[in-house]
């Protein structure tokens, strides 16, 4: 399992915090395939032991800035080290609309020769006005055209983001926002609340007063629209922010719910091996990386914390050992756990307060 890092960005979303360069100002794409092909080398028998899922993800940033001659020479690399073996199980490319509609239809079937099966689309919103105010760099029109040539390329299992919790989104828009989507009919839906980023424009917005938070109240009456619109259309919602035609949901992103180990790539990529977690410094063209053992306790937080968020949740056996026993009893009799063969969750009615219950167990 790999995850690739692509830390580039056009401009800066007015909610990001993910590490990013501008493109056109410091390293060069050569610069950053070539620091990338020299870890790749130098960690090929960690990338040929970590297939126990054998998924590649190419996240950022924006990977679809990357000119594809880029992008296919490191993923040779990859699979070079893999011994020659091609064919991931998931080979996932995220993508922004502006890049598509700029590049064609030519580049998204670069991207399918590639070997590239799943494309993830961050969308936001279908509102103009939101799209400005969120700094982003398409339209609406953009969106929709965009994900039309995806398809019109061949692409079967494509994933859109969108974002909630936004004070000046209404009930009404979120809705239309959703209808928008589901006339598209992707594969996979991921809708996250927005969250407030150290680091990024909207903290300092926040900071100046300038801009503040959507009440609790307006973000859980959106999460219920989301999560009623969406199971009426027939996904299935399988983590908090994550919903799926059935047999679509993500590979990838559910291993790293198990604590699968991973390799992590590129400048500011995390890896996972063990108890051992390793972080590359986020600085372009050369990084280098850092790593930390965890201690039980961290290892016991991260379990329940991921797997409570999806709904598989946990064996009931391993959530008591880890868990405060009376919380896990008193939160089944309140009906904010539930049991299902063997294993307790959070229903989904409950998936909205599902930090304030991991707390309580925790
Ligand atoms: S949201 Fe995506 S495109 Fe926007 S700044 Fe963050 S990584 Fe870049």
């Amino acid at each position: 399992m790999v995850y690739l890092h692509v830390p580039f960005c056009r401009s800066f979303c007015t909610y990001c915090d993910f590490y990013s360069e501008l493109c056109g100002r410091g390293a060069s794409f050569k610069a950053y395939a070539d620091a990338v092909c020299g870890e790749i080398a130098g960690r090929k028998d960690e990338i040929r032991s970590s297939r126990e899922t054998d998924t590649l993800y190419v996240g950022g940033g924006t990977p679809s800035v990357l000119p594809p001659d880029v992008l296919e020479r490191i993923v040779g690399e990859i699979v070079n080290a893999r011994g020659g073996e091609g064919g991931f199980s998931e080979f996932t490319v995220e993508v922004n609309p502006e890049d598509i509609i700029e590049k064609g239809e030519a580049y998204v079937r670069s991207l399918l020769r590639m070997g590239v099966d799943r494309i993830s689309m961050g969308i936001q919103s279908f509102d103009d006005q939101l799209l400005r105010w969120m700094n982003r760099r398409h339209d609406r029109g953009h969106a929709l055209e965009a994900f039309r040539m995806l398809r019109r390329a061949g692409v079967g299992n494509i994933s859109i983001d969108l974002i909630f919790g936004l004070p000046q989104l209404t009930g009404e828009l979120w809705r239309q926002t959703l209808e928008t989507a589901l006339e598209l009919s992707p594969e996979h839906i991921s809708a996250y609340q927005l969250s407030v980023e150290p680091g990024s424009a909207l903290a300092r917005m926040e900071e100046k007063g300038t801009w503040s938070a959507a009440g609790e109240a307006q973000c859980m009456e959106q999460y219920g629209t989301l999560c009623e619109v969406l199971s009426d259309a027939g996904y299935h919602h399988y983590e908090v922010s994550n919903f799926a035609r059935p047999g679509f949901e993500a590979v990838h992103n559910s291993a790293y719910w198990r604590r699968v180990p991973y390799v992590g790539l590129g400048p500011g990529a995390h890896s996972l091996s063990g108890n051992v977690r390793r972080w590359n410094t986020r600085h372009m063209p050369s990084y280098s990386s850092e790593s930390e053992v965890l201690s039980e306790e961290q290892v016991r937080l991260e379990t329940i914390m991921l797997s409570l968020r999806t709904d598989t949740g946990l064996e009931e056996d391993r959530l008591r050992s880890m868990a405060d026993n009376q919380s896990v009893d008193r939160l089944l009799g309140e009906g904010a756990l539930v049991r299902a063969g063997g294993r307790l969750r959070i229903p989904e009615d409950h998936f909205f307060v599902s930090d304030e219950i991991i707390r309580e167990l925790v």
